[in-house]
């Protein structure tokens, strides 16, 4: 038998829940006893963003590329095992799509058997491997496979976050807030932490997305409002339905799929494109990974696209065996692909307000966030569902969650302007017990149905007849929304408590050698970044001496026999270099010097004569000829 747990909120700020529990306080907040800067991270689908809480307001803070989104992709050179995160990644999805890892927050904290897995590992172009139940992600690094768990790709879009955040304040940040969608289950919750743990982020508050998307919109706001915040993103997709008053922030309800978002959008035209292609041109490209990515990156952007105009062309040259694909995908065609998946997004709307008993005339505002929400079929439907109401659009996006994210961050930080905030939410899935002390998680009437996260064992009671003993459970949802369960025998005072540690987490152990991996790579990264530059100085160096070399030859400044030893000293430089790309930074920089040191004779020759053969060669880094 399962028990639903009826709903109680309570305001008490230690958030134990007596018997039951369906709701969590967060705050209010005014710690500052974190050490350093807070940022807050929202880790997305397809790209995550990171803000920061500095002289009373929030900043976004932009990549080195200048951008302040971030696609959230890993991907490895197979060889070298060079590791590239970002925008780097995704631009060689194309190329290297065994290689390329992206959409690992389909996986994070889900078991290799679930069906969500085993339908994204029909489309995903990497492979995905049983790990002892749990999905594993497997590329080449320098040469050999290697598994990496989905926290360990999060944590390292994490790592890159963090250098972001890093470099813009000068210091290196430890602390952050980050974001996950309403819907993820515990284990999700706890794997997405795992993840920051690995990145060597104390992860101090983690809280749900539509939440930190109405911090950006509701701060300011000082009457109270109901507010409906409809998070569309790459992935998944979380509705929730929030009171606002004040600066204090209640989720009354939150429904949603941690399954639908953009991805799926594209995924419809992408069959649609594979069918043409057979039906036309007599090719199956659906087992070709690099024209599938190529497919799927032309399909994404003519989807874009298609939130401005009607008509979009794909064009893809050399799609397979020679074959240059051209065709037009208009809006129509589009929306009636997709037309179930959109219509299933009324789904969770219709849900929360079932939930909170409200009528949509009590709706205030209906605030949209993610990439997919700039669909005008998605607006269209969601507009005539609340019979013409305006969507508000006042706030970014793109940024709203990493916003809200980093408002958060600043509370805990202990930064002055924001101290007065209230979080009230709740958990988007029940818990329960069944009569064996087992803990489960979901919506189902009967305990097997759910999903099965813990058990206790309660010891020393003396038999009885079977329902006469009385265990009173306590239930303890933390800030984070994670779950602990006491349990007490009131007879005898035995106490239990559980330890969620259903098998699809990871073990402290796993966490640290995974520590210990991100560390290692890194390390490994700077030496490939310090490599870049060293291999760049030569190759500059080189490059000036040749210019340096001819400018002297036409002017007649150089004997025949000086000119062919600086000609014999820029081959060889060239020539190592080429051979040896993988080369230690100091092999590298000793390579330059003993170039250098051949044709030092000659330059110095034209130092002490007074000439100034070349500025540039002479000028920056090489003012020690
Ligand atoms: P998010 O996870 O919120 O960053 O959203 C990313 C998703 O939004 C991806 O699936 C994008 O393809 C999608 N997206 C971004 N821009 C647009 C647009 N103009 N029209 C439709 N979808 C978009």
């Amino acid at each position: 038998m399962f028990w639903l747990i009826t709903i109680a909120i309570s305001f008490s700020l230690c958030c134990v829940l007596y018997g039951s529990a369906d709701a969590r306080v967060e705050g209010p907040v005014v710690e500052g006893a974190v050490e350093g800067a807070v940022v807050g991270i929202d880790l997305g689908t397809t790209y995550s963003c990171v803000g920061i809480y500095k002289n009373g307001r929030v900043e976004i803070i932009p990549n080195d590329q200048g951008n302040r989104i971030m696609p959230s992709y890993v991907a490895f050179a197979a060889d070298s095992g060079e590791r590239y995160v970002g925008e780097a990644a995704k631009n060689q999805a194309a190329v290297a799509p065994s290689q390329t890892i992206f959409d690992v927050k389909r996986l994070i904290g889900r078991r290799f058997e679930d069906d969500t897995v085993k339908s994204d590992m029909k489309l995903l172009p990497f492979s995905i491997v049983n790990q002892q139940g749990v999905p594993h992600v497997e590329v080449k690094v320098k040469g050999t496979a290697r598994r990496f768990a989905p926290e360990e790709v999060s944590a390292m879009v994490l790592s890159k976050m963090k250098d972001i955040a890093s470099t813009y304040i000068g210091k290196v940040v430890r602390n952050a807030v980050i974001t996950v969608p309403a819907y993820f289950n515990d284990a999700q919750r706890q794997a997405t932490k795992a993840a920051g743990t690995i990145a060597g982020l104390n992860v101090i508050r983690i809280i749900n997305e539509p939440t930190a998307a109405a911090i950006a919109y509701g701060l300011d706001k000082k009457e109270e409002q109901n507010v409906l915040v409809y998070d569309l993103g790459g992935g998944t997709f979380d509705v929730s339905l929030l009171s606002i008053d004040n600066g204090v922030f209640e989720v009354v309800a939150t429904s949603g799929d941690t399954h639908l978002g953009g991805e799926d959008f594209d995924q419809q035209c992408i069959d649609h494109f594979v069918r043409v292609i057979l039906k036309k041109h007599k090719k199956d490209i659906s087992k070709d990974a690099a024209a599938m990515q190529k497919l799927k990156r032309e399909v994404e952007k003519a989807k874009r696209a298609l939130s401005s105009v009607t008509q979009a062309q794909i064009e893809i040259e050399g799609l397979l065996d020679g074959l240059d694909f051209t065709e037009t995908l208009t809006r129509a065609q589009f929306e009636k692909l997709n037309h179930d998946l959109f219509q299933k997004t009324l789904e969770p709307v219709q849900e929360v307000l079932q939930a909170a008993d409200f009528k949509k005339s009590q709706v205030d505002e209906i605030v949209l966030v993610g990439g997919s929400r700039r669909i005008p079929k998605i607006r269209e439907l969601l507009v005539s569902f609340f019979d013409g109401k305006e969507l508000h659009s006042g706030i970014n996006p793109d940024e709203a969650v990493a916003y809200g994210a980093a408002v958060q961050a600043g509370i805990l930080s202990g930064e002055e302007a924001s101290k007065d905030l209230l979080l009230l939410d709740v958990t988007p899935l029940f818990f329960g017990l069944d009569d064996v002390h087992g803990v489960y998680e979901g919506e189902r009437l009967m305990a097997k149905d759910n999903h099965f996260l813990g058990s206790f064992v309660l010891s020393g009671i003396p038999p009885l007849p079977k329902g006469v003993a009385k265990v009173w459970t306590y239930m303890e949802i933390d800030h984070n929304g994670i779950l602990h369960v006491t349990a007490v025998d009131k007879a005898t005072g035995s106490t239990a408590n559980v330890t969620i540690t259903n098998s699809g987490q990871l073990a402290e152990a796993q966490v640290e050698r995974m520590i210990r991996d991100a560390q290692l790579f890194e390390a490994e990264d700077r030496e490939h970044k310090e490599r870049a530059t060293a291999i760049g100085a030569m190759t500059g160096y080189l490059d000036a001496l040749r210019r340096t070399s001819e400018d002297l030859k036409r002017q007649g400044k150089l004997t025949g026999d000086q000119y062919e030893i600086l000609r014999e000293a820029i081959r060889e430089g060239e020539e190592w270099l080429a051979e040896n790309r993988e080369a230690s930074v100091d092999a590298i920089r000793e390579q330059q010097r003993e170039v250098e040191e051949k044709v030092k004779p000659i330059i110095m020759a034209f130092y002490s004569s007074g000439s100034s053969p070349d500025d540039e060669f002479y000028s920056d880094d090489h003012d020690e000829l």
